[in-house]
């Protein structure tokens, strides 16, 4: 098959500069604070590039070598910040010199060796596979786990498939003999490599979008789900997981234990410290409960200052114990607020049975729980009580 160049080059700069505009317009009017406005200015400066290449034709063969080069690197390191800015503050930013430095680099090597068309070649696509490995690396993120996280998959995709092209094409420019051709580059790896980027494009503008989209519903997930303060589940979300772990403890006739958490004299810290140093007192306390709770624990905000702990398969004396942990974890550290120690202990009531299957039965668990919790309160406080 005898792909025209030409066809192909007109075909992806119509479809860059269609999706640079929608993509940009979307985001404009989105006034989305994301990836996608630098998504769009990457597009563009693709489009750029290929045009560029089109001077080829019009006999300005350096200058046509120079401009495209650099502005397919410039195209592909905005590419690489879309990304960035999509994936901050969860993926850390790659050095800027690693992002930035093939422009310069780029533009040094297409002015120097504009004649020298095979050594060109092989070092512009080399850099070019960089820049790709780049992008397909920040893409992929193996630090970043999650499920509904098909657009950085696609970008991974888009990514890692143009890699491998100029990878090939690195290998091809050296053996290659056919460099009298007027468009410089033997067309054939040209024509291909231009449908590989053409389908990068689609895909990662794809890719984006979905992003985009995961995004804001991962977001609503959060608020639904969590209490804003400390990060803890809230309330709502307590009660569906407990209702699912009696469930289950019900058919498997396991025991399932609740801890109910209430800091002691909470008010006098408001009180004497004022509310944001009572805020930042819940949001320790959450942390120093994280580190206590096993990974399929579920730790929720209850109410003000009272917090909940269901822990499946676990026994009175097992969740006695991991409460007795809490009130010394608590306890024997003082908070440190605003470079002030604030000494805070909890009261800690534990119910722990194997539940009867019931609608009723996880509401029944908790009041039982939090009786539990005003009997340690009444017995002194800064203590764990059993119902
Ligand atoms: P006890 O030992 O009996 O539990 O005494 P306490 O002072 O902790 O109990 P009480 O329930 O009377 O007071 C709870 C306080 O928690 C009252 C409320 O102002 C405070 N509170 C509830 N939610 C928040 C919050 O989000 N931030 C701050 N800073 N304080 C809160
Ligand atoms: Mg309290
Ligand atoms: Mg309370």
């Amino acid at each position: 098959m005898n792909l025209d160049l030409l066809t192909v080059l007109w075909v992806t700069l119509l479809i860059t500069f269609l999706l640079a505009t929608a993509v940009l317009a979307v985001a404009w009017l989105g006034r989305a604070d994301d990836g996608l406005v630098t998504w769009g200015w990457a597009l563009l400066f693709n489009g750029g590039a290929n045009l560029a290449f089109v001077l080829r034709l019009a006999e300005w063969p350096a200058t046509s070598i120079v401009v495209s080069s650099v502005l397919t690197s410039v195209g592909m390191a905005l590419h690489i910040q879309a990304l960035v800015r999509f994936q901050r503050p969860r993926v850390p930013a790659p050095p800027v010199a690693l992002v930035w430095a093939p422009l310069p680099l780029m533009l040094v090597l297409s002015l120097a060796l504009v004649e020298r068309h095979q050594l060109r070649s092989v070092l512009n696509s080399s850099v070019w596979c960089f820049q790709m490995a780049t992008l397909a690396w920040l893409a992929w993120s193996p630090r970043l786990s999650g499920p509904r996280e098909y657009g950085r998959q696609l970008l991974a995709l888009s990514a890692g498939g143009l890699m491998l092209v100029f990878a090939y094409r690195v290998g091809r420019f050296i053996v290659a003999d056919e460099w009298g051709d007027p468009l410089v580059v033997p067309s054939r790896i040209q024509a291909a490599s231009y449908l590989v980027g053409h389908a990068a494009i689609l895909l990662s503008t794809i890719g984006y979008i979905l992003l985009q989209k995961e995004r804001a519903y991962e977001l609503l997930r959060q608020q639904a789900t969590r209490d804003p303060l400390t990060g803890a589940a809230n309330r709502r979300t307590l009660m569906e997981q407990l209702e699912r772990s009696v469930s289950i403890a019900a058919r498997n006739r396991q025991p399932l234990a609740l801890l109910m958490i209430d800091i002691d004299f909470f008010k006098k810290v408001n009180d004497n410290y004022g509310h944001q140093a009572g805020d930042a007192v819940l949001c320790e306390l959450v942390r120093r409960l994280e580190g206590r709770v096993r990974q399929h624990d579920v730790l929720a905000r209850f109410g003000g200052e009272e917090f909940v702990v269901v822990l499946p398969a676990t026994d009175a004396v097992g969740a006695r114990v991991v409460a007795e942990d809490i009130c010394r974890a608590i306890q024997e550290r003082p908070f440190v607020v605003e470079g002030q120690a604030l000494p805070v202990t909890v009261s800690v009531g534990v119910h722990a049975r194997v539940p009867e299957a019931g609608p009723q039965v996880a509401g029944q668990m908790v009041a039982i729980c939090d009786q539990a919790m005003y009997t340690a309160k009444q017995n002194g406080r800064n203590r764990v009580e059993l119902l």
